[in-house]
């Protein structure tokens, strides 16, 4: 009793104004780098040292979609603590060319993100380090930086994928780890806890937001705007370190500072690692190009961003590297902590510089100097149009629409034609002009040409919005605004027509399809024309849905009335028509107008499939669509039931061939089959399966040998086509292309191409003037240069789809969109 009075009482005495904070170690139970923390544990010890801490906030900023807290700390001197709001508005000031705001009495923000991969495990570990290293400030260096630095720690961006890798390895790993290479615990299952719940990868979608975690992210990001952020990653466990700078391509938008920075960063870091004997490299392999990664997208938004590797995928928690060297998680995370410390230090003793650099950024933004001043997007679809407005408003882009001068005439450089063409500015035509505060990032996604000074880039080198979104547009050398700030809305008629004869609704976008989801999921029945009419003197396109009163009023009881809600309640744009007599085309009685069947969907999972391509359809169909489908595994095929799945999707993967055989039946008993990228390769030359590889023309050169140099052997691009835009001619009169017009602009990434069916439609060629932008090699481009790449094929009852690109690639590339709605649901 008098034992515990006396330790209370003594307690009491030294209990300062925050309680002790405790190390990782102690909170956690076990030593740093011993085990793999559990996302609750990391936010629970995240949470206690900012109760602790006078010096530590924390800001949750949302949920993953498996319901995992995202959350940040942020820290800095108690003083800077106090006045944190102020620094944070002032920040934003100066990045809004307020000139009121004095530099001298700014910190410098540094944002550290971790583990945006989850299989990259020992990021977050490394989190738990920085973050007690710094609330505890000790010692008198870490003081110091503090006084003049506002740090941001997000120990994991993508708390579901690495759960995924953290769950699997501690359920397999003995009670000593096993270092050999060829041990279990070293191989993650399909899919492994790279991506997120949706197999995304987060790292490349940054500009895009397509994924929860990114999004609400985004909105943080910026409401500080950081001076420098870092994004730690691992790569694999043979390789040593890399830190900045960064490898050639750089984008020429990045500033002579940016560019410098990353040099003094890199040399402070090398000066540790050089004092503990440890390997690193820089200037190799991690580019700055691709928009949507966590250094570029900092870069362009006037940050200097930085990615960091440390060789430790699947090292799991020591593995023998090829040198011979036993890896352990321990090291890792010392690697990653020295990089930690060490970028602050370098950003404190640069503090002034860098917010300075950072306001001239946003200064010479409002000055550009770029090739196009303005870009003018066309209204042609307008539910495109929209979809591309909520992207620059996600991204602080600003924008306008249209002009107060009607229709005036610009000169412009055509996307399509590819030359500077005469147009009119139309009133709902969108107009980014570049000179704002995010015209950096805003040329860099419109510009239609990347100037690329290296094709050893480690992504896609072409994603101009305009092709990616399908919409005509112009690049101005001069300088236009907008005049309204809103699309006009075209004014909704609702003519009362006392018996109508049918309802006409219109195919253009995602809501369109949303509209016709939930009247089929109502067991309304809606048929498509699959020609154009006009009736009343309007004239409808071919893929405007028709409803019949007669023959759905038998089956559903005051169908007139309840239809008209649910249409005005979904805001569907659509007209009452009183006969079926056409004054063009054909009348509502001809068989052209086509009974829609309710799509029943399944997509194809397993090891054979690209996680990649499955989680874009999967996350599009649950997230956007809101329509249900099925994820069946690949062995599932051999006993498909047509009467409970009439359409099946299977995504790009490597499959093997009895993949045909096994969907054949299916298939003739009526079945819809997409098949998508490299999925096409298990069908051709299986009957009743048309589908031909174009063969490659014979090489002239191939008796000469080889002519290349040792030293040049990582520069042959030839064969390489990373991610490259080439112009696809459509058969407009097919279902797959309504919506979209003449062309389809695709994302090509594989040398792929096929013979035109001869018993089939041939609904997408390339042509020898199809390549529009990005890096592709001689020897691919020739190859390419006319084929097929989408085609249907009837086989008894039912219809196979070859789609051999990725429509929706990430998620961003909107067009396509349309054209796996068209596949899907026209059928
Ligand atoms: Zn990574």
């Amino acid at each position: 009793m008098k034992k515990t009075l006396l330790s209370l009482w003594l307690g009491l005495l030294c209990l300062p104004l925050f309680a002790q904070i405790q190390s990782p170690d102690a909170f956690l139970g076990y030593e740093l780098g011993t085990h793999f923390s559990a996302h609750q544990k990391v936010v629970d010890y995240f949470k206690d040292v900012a109760a602790k801490s006078g010096n530590v906030k924390l800001q949750s900023y949302g949920k993953t979609y498996e319901g995992r807290e995202l959350l940040f700390a942020i820290v800095s001197d108690p003083s800077n603590m106090e006045r944190l709001e102020q620094i944070r508005t002032n920040n934003l000031a100066i990045s809004n060319n307020d000139k009121n705001v004095k530099i001298s009495n700014q910190p410098v923000i540094v944002w550290l993100s971790y583990n945006v991969h989850g299989n990259e495990a020992n990021s977050t570990e490394t989190a738990m380090k920085v973050l007690y290293t710094l609330a505890e400030a000790k010692d008198e260096k870490t003081k110091q930086w503090l006084k003049n630095t506002v740090v941001i720690i997000d120990p994991c961006l993508n708390p579901d994928g690495r759960e995924r890798y953290v769950n699997y390895f501690n359920s397999v790993v003995g009670t000593v780890p096993n270092p050999d290479p060829a041990a279990r615990e070293h191989f993650e299952p399909w899919p492994g806890g790279r991506t997120n719940h949706y197999h995304f990868d987060l790292n490349r979608d940054w500009a895009w937001q397509t994924q929860i975690e990114s999004e609400q992210r985004l909105r943080q990001y910026h409401h500080w705007l950081p001076q420098i952020h870092v994004d730690f990653h691992e790569q694999g466990y043979n390789e040593p370190y890399y830190f900045a700078p960064a490898a050639e391509p750089i984008h020429q938008a990045v500033t002579p500072w940016q560019r410098d920075f990353q040099v003094i960063v890199g040399k402070n870091n090398a000066k540790y690692f050089d004092e503990n004997g440890w390997q690193y490299f820089t200037k190799e392999r991690f580019d700055l190009l691709y928009p949507s990664y966590g250094d570029t997208y900092p870069l362009y938004n006037g940050a200097i961003g930085m990615t960091y590797e440390q060789g430790g995928i699947r090292a799991g928690l020591a593995v023998v590297t090829a040198d011979g060297d036993t890896l352990t998680l321990k090291d890792r995370i010392s690697h990653h902590f020295t990089t930690s410390m060490s970028t602050l230090e370098v950003a404190s003793g640069h503090a002034e510089k860098l917010v300075l650099e950072f306001r001239k950024f946003f200064e010479q933004s409002l000055t550009p100097s770029t090739t196009y001043k303005s870009y003018v997007i066309k209204s042609q679809n307008i539910s495109r149009l929209r979809k591309l407005a909520e992207l620059l408003t996600r991204n602080k882009i600003s924008y306008a629409f249209g002009s107060e001068k009607t229709d005036k005439t610009l000169n412009g450089y055509s996307y399509e034609t590819q030359k500077i063409t005469q147009f009119k500015l139309e009133r709902n035509d969108m107009v980014v002009n570049v000179a704002q505060k995010h015209g950096v990032l805003a040329n860099i996604l419109f510009e239609p040409q990347t100037l690329i000074t290296d094709s050893n880039t480690y992504d896609i080198t072409a994603w101009a919005l305009p092709y990616a979104y399908g919409l005509n547009a112009y690049g101005l050398k001069e300088s236009v605004s907008g005049g309204y700030p809103f699309i006009e809305e075209q004014k909704r008629t609702f003519d009362s027509v006392s018996k109508p004869y049918a309802w006409v609704l219109s195919w253009n976008g995602m809501e369109d399809a949303k509209v016709l989801m939930a009247l089929q999921q109502k067991d309304i029945k809606v048929r498509m024309a699959e020609q154009s009419f006009t009736i009343g003197g309007i004239s409808y396109k071919a893929g405007t849905l028709l409803i019949y009163r007669a023959e759905n009023e038998k089956k559903i009881s005051g169908f007139q009335s309840s239809l008209e809600k649910l249409l005005k309640d979904l805001n569907a744009d659509f007209r009452v028509l009183s006969s079926g007599y056409v004054e063009k085309g054909k009348d509502f009685g001809s068989s052209t107008y086509r009974l829609l069947s309710m799509p029943k969907v399944v997509v194809l999972a397993g090891q054979e499939v690209s996680s990649q391509s499955i989680g874009e359809i999967w996350h599009f169909f649950e997230q956007e669509l809101n329509y249900p489908i099925s994820i069946l595994n690949v062995s599932a095929v051999a006993n498909l039931d047509i009467h409970k799945i009439n359409t099946l999707i299977v995504a790009d993967g490597y499959y093997a061939d009895k993949l045909a055989e096994q969907l054949a039946p299916w298939v003739s008993a009526g079945g819809k089959l997409i098949l998508l990228e490299d999925a096409i390769a298990a069908f051709v030359g299986k009957k009743p399966f048309q589908i031909k590889r174009k063969e490659e023309p014979k090489s002239n050169d191939a008796k000469s040998g080889n002519t290349q140099t040792y030293s040049s052997r990582d520069h042959d691009f030839s064969d390489a086509i990373p991610g490259a835009v080439y112009k696809v001619y459509l058969d407009q009169t097919h279902p797959l292309s309504y919506g979209i017009g003449k062309y389809y602009y695709t994302l090509k990434t594989d040398a792929n191409i096929y013979e035109p069916l001869e018993n089939g439609y041939n609904i997408g060629l390339l042509k020898p003037d199809s390549y529009i932008a990005g890096v592709a090699g001689a020897k691919v481009k020739s190859k390419i240069s006319s084929g097929m790449l989408y085609a249907s094929q009837s086989i008894g009852k039912g219809e196979v789809l070859y789609l051999s690109t990725g429509l929706i690639f990430r998620n961003f590339w909107e067009v396509g969109k349309q054209m796996l709605v068209n596949g899907v649901f026209l059928n």
